[in-house]
């Protein structure tokens, strides 16, 4: 019998877990795994940038939560008084805006994120250049830095948090989920494959990508489907200046990894199935054009390393659904649909989860914007800009 079952033992059923933890150290919580090696888990492959630079309001004090939590990763994490650090880059993030319409989204974004305490300024093209000097900037209209923005290592993070959790009396089960048992208008068990039945009183979906599958599970249609998305580490020969993590109105991202490079982009158009296929094509047909349009030293470059992830996309907003799903079980709780942004969400968004089970709502951060409920209400809630 378990107070508490996250389905999925990723950044997201961690953090939830840990908040539940650090206020209520005797809750049984079981977090159940089908792959404790985290080989195809967006936790464990993400670009783990953390920004503050959104246009609503909630997804940017959720970063800056982000900021927060994993700025003091290594002390809050602390096992037996001993520091797990975590390699946090604070590298800077720069968004590039190559058409009107994006410039405008800049402007408009950057208002609102510095008065809300965001350090974030525009550069126009003369102004980047002096900056990044390797970069092409004759076609970019208005660039948006964010100095104290970077990424962080991912793996370190899941892992450092799986421990403190197991430490805390959390158990991480290995098993797949297959099913649920409900009674009364509640759910009050999860089938793993094999037949095993864990009882509990609540169960959170953080399944990430896998999420709209758990759903169908419980009877019902969440519109969350896995975007695949591959990353591409190269090196070049010659030497760039430092620089943050880019992301190109022409639709690439590119930042420092290590001796060489990292550059992803996403293609909507590709959501709604796994597809772990990697497809080098893809490199020099798409990512490497855009990259070395940017940064002409980039002509000269080796592919040395690639791999496919996906996003849990939500195909509503491309925005999280948080919390119950209306018609469903109360005691069945959402919380996934995270795009590229769910790394730096997840300890806000386990907070959050933490406060619809201890508290019955939402106490620090109003996530209200983005309930799952939202989707019978018909209401959206795009985020304008940069959405993944
Ligand atoms: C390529 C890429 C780049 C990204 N870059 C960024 C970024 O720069 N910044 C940022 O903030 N975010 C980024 N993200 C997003 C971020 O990584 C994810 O939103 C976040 O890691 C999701 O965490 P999660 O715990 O919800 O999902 P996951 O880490 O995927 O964990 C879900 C877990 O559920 C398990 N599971 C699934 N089904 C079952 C089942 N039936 N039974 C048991 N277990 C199950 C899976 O094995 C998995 O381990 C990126 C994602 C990708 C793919």
């Amino acid at each position: 019998m378990y107070d508490v079952i996250m389905i999925g033992g990723g950044l997201h059923g961690g953090f939830s877990a840990w908040h539940l933890l650090q206020r209520e150290p005797g809750l049984k919580i079981a977090l159940i795994e089908q792959d404790s090696t985290y080989s195809h888990a967006a936790s464990a492959r993400s670009s783990a940038g953390v920004r503050v630079l959104f246009s609503q309001e909630e997804n940017l004090r959720m970063s800056q939560y982000g900021h927060e939590v994993y700025g003091n990763f290594g002390d809050l994490m602390a096992l037996d008084g001993e520091p797990q650090p975590l390699s946090f880059w604070r590298q800077g993030y720069m968004f590039m805006a190559n058409t009107s319409e994006q410039a405008e989204d800049m402007a408009t974004n950057h208002a609102l994120q510095t008065g809300m305490g965001a350090e974030a300024s525009l550069l126009d093209a003369t102004a980047l250049q002096e900056m990044l000097p390797s970069f092409r900037t004759d076609d970019v209209l208005l660039a948006c830095y964010s100095p104290k923005d970077g990424w962080l290592d991912p793996y370190g993070a899941l892992t450092s948090l799986r421990r403190k959790n197991q430490a805390l009396g959390a158990e991480y089960i290995d098993g797949v989920v297959s099913g649920f048992e409900q009674s009364g208008g509640k759910v009050t068990g999860v089938v793993l494959q094999g037949g095993q039945t864990l009882t509990t009183d609540w169960v959170v979906n953080a399944t990430g990508a896998w999420g709209g599958e758990i759903s169908k599970m419980m009877g019902f249609e969440m519109p969350v489907v896995p975007l695949p998305r591959t990353q591409f580490y190269f090196e070049c020969r010659e030497e760039v200046e430092p620089f943050g993590l880019t992301i190109d109105g022409r639709g690439c991202s590119v930042r420092p990894e290590g001796k060489g490079y990292i550059t992803g982009r996403t293609h909507f158009e590709r959501a709604g199935a796994f597809n772990w296929d990697v497809n080098e094509e893809h490199f020099y047909n798409e990512n490497w054009p855009l990259a070395a349009h940017r940064v002409p030293k980039f002509e000269a470059v080796k592919l040395k390393a690639s791999w496919t992830c996906h996003y849990a996309y939500s195909t509503w907003d491309g925005n999280m659904l948080m919390g119950a799903w209306p018609g469903q079980p109360e005691n069945f709780l959402m919380t996934t649909g995270y795009s590229g942004h769910g790394l730096q969400h997840a300890p806000a968004a386990g907070r959050a989860i933490s406060e619809l089970i201890l508290d019955g709502g939402f106490q620090t951060l109003d996530l209200t914007r983005f309930a799952a409920s939202r989707v019978a209400e018909g209401r959206k809630e795009p985020e304008r800009g940069v959405k993944a």
